[in-house]
């Protein structure tokens, strides 16, 4: 992993240290000596993290640091405070800045690179989120900030069979989370994979004895449903080796025994507002997948997703010498509906119309809205004959049964359709569809509320 880190510290031995420390594990590294250089470093740099010395004169590393996270255009890349040992108070007053990490002086290599990595690739998969999302936070459909812990306690899953250390984690804890105790492994991943448990943070001694905590790591891990949620170790401090082992398999963070209340609180909560964090952008990606390729209206795709996804339907059918047939149809005088009984009227019987077009098809046909009030069904694997019946049925569904215009407002409605095949003659997606629009155009010529077949 590689990426650009801006250390800032007064003292010119400790930037020198932690330089020669990361430039040993090929990171890019650009220093400042001041606040007032390190936020400039920032907007011209871009660093992917920053490593802030607290004690500094002028601008200290708190005031750096609240700049950098109330700023829209910084406030993504990660901080990880530098603090004296003998200064448990910078802790919360680094907390309260916005940092995202401590680290305490002297920097261990371990936690150094720990804390570095793990949000140097927090901020990589932010940063590709971000990327996906496109123009969805410039139009203020998500909010890409960090959430903050105060509107909702976490959920966290202390993984532990002593009870004397798993109350004293939950002792710590209790207040601001909801903790719940699992003495057994396999358990702990079940309990994890639960949908309905969304566990935001598992909590695990690594020195359990009848249980095999880098397993159950290695497990969750592993799992699609549980790899995304994080885990925070508690080690002792001889278990350097196996540390490192769960380091490597993905583990998020690691506190050293005898835990400080006040780190654990501080580790626990960084671990849940980045586990929010990501799963909100992951959430906005899918929707504006979904939105990019579903009509607002009715929930069916649209003529975009339509036009890409029935390519590859034909190239299939093509490949695997299948049948594939599509139907496409139209609102019989659907103008007189608008302009009748109103527009929103017009909206309503579109969405119900939707709705008995999904009830009457498969699940892998495709229905897409292509048009104010033109539909396209695509069926693969069906030849035209199967089509013709499947239009036949839409079109009885909707001229069988009145619709809802308005709530106690019934109204009748027919539709017309035209149905068209694959064959050897049209082998693409603008003539099969050009094929049974022409069809349509006949049962709209022959009176309406019919079905046509393409001529072969
Ligand atoms: P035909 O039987 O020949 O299809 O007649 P028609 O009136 O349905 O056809 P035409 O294409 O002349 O009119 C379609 C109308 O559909 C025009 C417009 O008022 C209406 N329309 C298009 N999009 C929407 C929409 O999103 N919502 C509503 N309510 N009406 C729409
Ligand atoms: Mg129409
Ligand atoms: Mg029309």
């Amino acid at each position: 992993m590689t990426a650009r880190v801006l250390v800032v510290d007064d003292i010119l031995a400790n930037v020198r240290l932690l330089e020669a420390k990361l430039a040993a594990e090929y990171f890019e590294v650009v220093t400042a000596m001041n606040g007032v250089d390190a936020l400039e470093s920032v907007q011209r740099t871009r660093p992917d993290i920053v490593l802030l010395d607290v004690m500094m004169p002028g601008i200290d590393g708190i005031e750096v640091c609240k700049r950098i996270k109330s700023n829209p255009s910084t406030q993504h890349i990660p901080v990880v405070m530098v603090t004296a040992l003998d200064q448990p108070e910078d802790r919360v007053r680094g907390l309260e800045a916005g940092a995202d990490d401590f680290l305490t002086k002297p920097v261990n290599d371990v936690s150094l690179f720990c804390r570095v990595k793990s949000l140097v690739r927090l901020k990589m998969l932010t940063d590709e989120l971000r990327t996906r999302t496109g123009g969805a936070e410039a139009m203020g459909l998500i909010n890409a900030n960090l959430p903050s812990l105060d509107t909702k306690p976490g959920n966290i899953m202390v993984v532990d069979n002593r009870a004397v250390t798993a109350d004293r984690v939950r002792g710590a804890l209790n207040g601001r989370h909801d903790v719940t105790i699992v003495t057994d492994g396999q358990q702990a991943i079940e309990l994890c994979a639960q949908n309905d448990m969304t566990f935001e943070l598992v909590v695990i001694s690594l020195d359990m004895e009848g249980v095999d905590a880098l397993r159950v790591c290695s497990q969750l891990k592993s799992l699609e449903t549980t790899r995304q949620t994080p885990i925070l170790l508690i080690v002792d401090p001889d278990d350097h080796q196996r540390l490192l082992r769960a380091l490597d398999m993905g583990v998020n963070d690691y506190l050293i025994r005898p835990v400080d209340h006040q780190e654990l609180q501080a580790r626990v909560n960084t671990q849940i507002r980045r586990f929010r964090y990501t799963e909100q952008l992951r959430k906005s990606v899918q929707a504006s997948m979904e939105m990019a390729v579903t009509d607002s209206l009715t929930g069916l795709f649209n003529r975009r997703y339509l036009e890409t996804h029935l390519a590859q339907l034909v190239g299939h059918a093509i490949n695997r010498g299948k049948p594939l047939s599509v139907i496409t149809l139209d609102v019989d005088y659907f103008k007189a509906v608008n302009d009748t009984h109103g527009h929103q009227a017009g909206d309503r019987v579109l969405q119900e119309l939707a709705g008995r077009i999904r009830g009457a098809i498969r699940g892998v046909d495709l229905a897409c809205r292509t048009g104010g009030e033109e539909f396209v069904v695509v069926l693969p694997g069906t030849e035209i004959g199967i089509a013709q019946r499947v239009a036949e049925r839409l079109r009885q569904a909707v001229a069988n049964r009145p619709f809802t215009a308005a709530p106690g407002f019934a109204l009748n409605i027919t539709i017309s359709a035209g149905v068209a095949a694959l064959n050897g003659i049209h082998e693409n997606v603008d003539t099969i569809l050009k094929q049974a629009d022409q069809a349509l155009y006949r049962a709209k010529r022959e009176g309406r509320n019919c079905v046509i077949l393409a001529a072969a």
